[in-house]
C-alpha cells in the first residue's frame, strides 16, 4: 500500500504519526469523500498496538515538554498557527474533498479558527495566573501542573476546527496528547502532524491514531498512563468511553449532541428570525449548535412560515467547492439512511413537510422544514444530524420555556424577540450551555463552551480548557519563621 495520497493537488500521509515517525499499520481502510462517493485514500487502519505505542511516546515526551517554560511553549504554538496560515489553501481543499463542508467556509473561516485556536491559547497561556492569597499569615499559590498523556477523540463534521479546539490548549497547557481522528474523515489531523513538526513541536508530543473507534477506542480510553480524555462526539459513544475510563478514573471532557431551540417572539424582526432558521442548514446540517427545533408564537407563525420558505427555496445545493454552494452532501451514505429514516418515520407520524423531505441525486438531503410535529415523538426529540428541522407554534412565553427545556439536550439555545426585558426573562431560565439573543454561532474562544444534561460534561474555552488539562494546585506555606513559633 502506498504511504500518501494525493487529495485536490495535496499529497498527504496516510500513516500514524507516533513518537515523531510515520508508522503503517498492516490492515487499511478506505476514506471516501462526500462529493462523488470516490475514495480519497486507504488509510492506516490502527489496531491497540499502535495505540500502546503512541501513548508510549506520549508519556515519554512528557516531562521534557511539561518542564518548558511557558514562554517557549506558547512561541511552538504560534509556529504551527503560522504553519497553519501558509498552508490555509491546502487544508482547506484537503478538508472540503474529505467531509464535504463548503469550501469558501472552510478558507474564510474554518481554517483561519484553526490558527486562532493555536494563537488563543499560546497568548493565554502566558497570562494564565491567580493571585497568592492569604489564610492566617500563610501565602495560598494555586498553580496549573501539566496533568500528562491527554487522549482527544473527535468526530467528522468539522474535523480540524474540533481537533485543534482540543490539541491547542492540550499543548499549551504541557501535556502530551494522542489524537484519533474520526474515520471518516482522517485527513487534515495527518496534516497538522506535519505541520506541528516543522513548527519545531518536539517529537512525540503530538501523536495521530488513525482508525475505527470501534477498534482502537477502548485500548484508548482504558489505558493507565492516559491522564485526560476529551472526546467530542455522539451521545453513545461517550457513554461508552465513560465507561471504560471508569477504571482508572480519567477525567473525562464530553461535548455531545444537541436539540436546541430557536425561539421566535412575536415581537422579534421576523426576517432576522428567518435568516437565523435558515442558517440553521450550514454545513448540510451536520452541526451540533445547530437549532433545529424552531419554536414561533402563533400570531406571527403564519408569516415567518411563508417568509421562511422564500427564503430556504433559494439556497443552492451542490459542489461544496462551487463558490455559489450554500449547502453541500451529506458525510456518508449511511448518515444520508439515518437522516431519510428519520423523517419518514416522522411523516408516517404524521408530520408534513413544507419543504424537502427527500433524498437527492448523489449524497444529498433536501433541505426540511417539518410542521404537524409531537412534542413527544421522535423527529423532536432525537438529533437528526442532517438539514432537517421541525416547527412547533406557542401561546405564550411560559409555553415557549418550557417547550425548549422539555429534551434531554441542553448544548444551545436562540432567542428571537425585540424586547430585551423578554430576552432577559427567557434566557434566564433556558437550560443550555449557550444561549444567542438575535444571533447565532458567536463564539469567542474565552468563552466557556458547553453542554448540560446529555449534551455534555465540562465546558471548554479560556480558564476552563486549562482547568481540565491541569492538575490545579493549592500550595500552602508558612510565613518566614513560622517554625520557631
Ligand atoms: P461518534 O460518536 O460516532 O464518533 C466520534 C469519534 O468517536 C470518532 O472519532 C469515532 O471513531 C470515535 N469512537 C467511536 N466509538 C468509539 C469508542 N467505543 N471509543 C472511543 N472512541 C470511539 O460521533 P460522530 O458521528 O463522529 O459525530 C457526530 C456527533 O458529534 C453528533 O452527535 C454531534 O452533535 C456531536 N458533536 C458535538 C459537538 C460539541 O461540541 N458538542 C461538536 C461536533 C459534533
Amino acid at each position: 500500500m502506498p504511504d500518501n495520497t494525493t487529495v485536490g493537488g495535496v499529497s498527504v500521509d496516510t500513516r500514524h504519526w507516533i513518537g515523531g515517525e510515520r508508522v503503517a499499520s498492516v490492515e487499511t481502510f478506505a476514506d471516501s469523500s462526500p462529493i462523488d462517493g470516490s475514495v480519497l485514500g486507504e488509510i492506516s487502519r490502527g489496531t491497540p498496538k499502535e495505540v500502546a505505542a503512541a501513548v508510549a511516546a506520549a508519556k515519554a515526551a512528557f516531562p521534557a515538554w511539561a518542564g518548558t517554560a511557558r514562554a517557549e511553549r506558547a512561541r511552538v504554538l504560534h509556529a504551527i498557527a503560522d504553519g497553519v496560515e501558509k498552508r490555509l489553501e491546502e487544508l482547506a481543499t484537503v478538508e472540503t474533498h474529505d467531509n464535504g463542508a463548503l469550501l469558501r467556509s472552510h478558507r474564510r473561516g474554518v481554517m483561519p479558527r484553526v490558527a486562532h485556536n493555536f494563537r488563543f491559547f499560546a497568548d493565554w497561556l502566558v497570562k494564565l495566573d491567580h493571585e497568592d492569597f492569604e489564610t492566617r499569615g500563610h501565602t495560598n499559590h494555586v498553580s496549573w501542573d501539566p496533568a500528562g498523556p491527554s487522549v482527544l477523540i473527535t468526530p467528522w463534521n468539522a474535523p480540524l476546527m474540533l481537533a485543534t479546539w482540543k490539541v491547542a490548549p492540550a499543548l499549551a497547557a504541557g501535556n502530551t496528547v494522542i489524537l484519533k481522528p474520526a474515520e471518516w474523515s482522517p485527513l487534515t489531523a495527518s496534516l497538522l502532524a506535519d505541520i506541528a513538526a516543522e513548527a519545531g513541536l518536539p517529537a512525540g508530543v503530538l501523536n495521530v491514531v488513525q482508525g475505527y473507534g470501534a477498534e482502537i477506542g477502548d485500548a484508548l480510553t482504558s489505558h493507565p498512563d492516559v491522564r485526560r480524555i476529551s472526546f467530542t462526539g455522539s451521545v453513545p459513544t461517550a457513554q461508552r468511553i465513560a465507561a471504560s475510563a471508569a477504571a482508572n478514573l480519567t477525567p473525562l471532557s464530553l461535548e455531545l449532541g444537541g436539540k436546541s431551540p430557536l425561539l421566535v417572539f412575536a415581537d422579534a424582526d421576523l426576517d432576522l428570525a428567518v435568516d437565523l432558521a435558515v442558517e440553521q442548514y450550514d454545513n448540510a446540517g451536520q452541526v451540533c449548535l445547530a437549532a433545529t427545533r424552531i419554536l414561533v408564537e402563533e400570531a406571527v407563525a403564519h408569516e415567518f412560515t411563508r417568509r421562511f420558505v422564500e427564503k430556504a427555496s433559494r439556497l443552492q445545493q451542490g459542489d461544496p467547492r462551487d463558490e455559489a454552494t450554500d449547502i453541500g452532501p451529506n458525510i456518508h451514505p449511511r448518515q444520508l439512511e439515518k437522516i431519510d429514516g428519520f423523517v419518514r418515520r416522522a411523516v408516517e407520524a404524521g408530520a408534513r413537510a413544507v419543504i424537502g423531505g427527500h433524498r437527492k441525486e448523489g449524497q444529498y438531503y433536501a433541505p426540511t422544514l417539518l410542521t404537524d410535529v409531537a412534542e413527544d415523538s421522535e423527529i423532536v426529540q432525537e438529533e437528526v444530524f442532517g438539514p432537517v428541522l421541525t416547527l412547533q407554534t406557542f401561546a405564550d412565553e411560559g409555553e415557549a420555556i418550557r417547550l425548549a427545556n422539555d429534551t434531554r439536550f441542553g448544548l444551545a439555545a436562540t432567542v428571537a424577540t425585540g424586547d430585551p426585558e423578554r430576552a432577559e426573562r427567557v434566557t434566564a431560565q433556558l437550560v443550555a450551555g449557550t444561549v444567542w439573543v438575535n444571533c447565532f454561532f458567536v463564539r469567542d474562544l474565552q468563552a466557556p463552551f458547553g453542554g448540560s444534561r446529555h449534551s455534555g460534561v465540562g465546558r471548554e474555552g479560556g480558564t476552563w480548557s486549562f482547568d481540565f488539562y491541569c492538575d490545579v494546585k493549592n500550595t500552602v506555606t508558612a510565613p518566614k519563621g513560622w517554625a520557631d513559633h
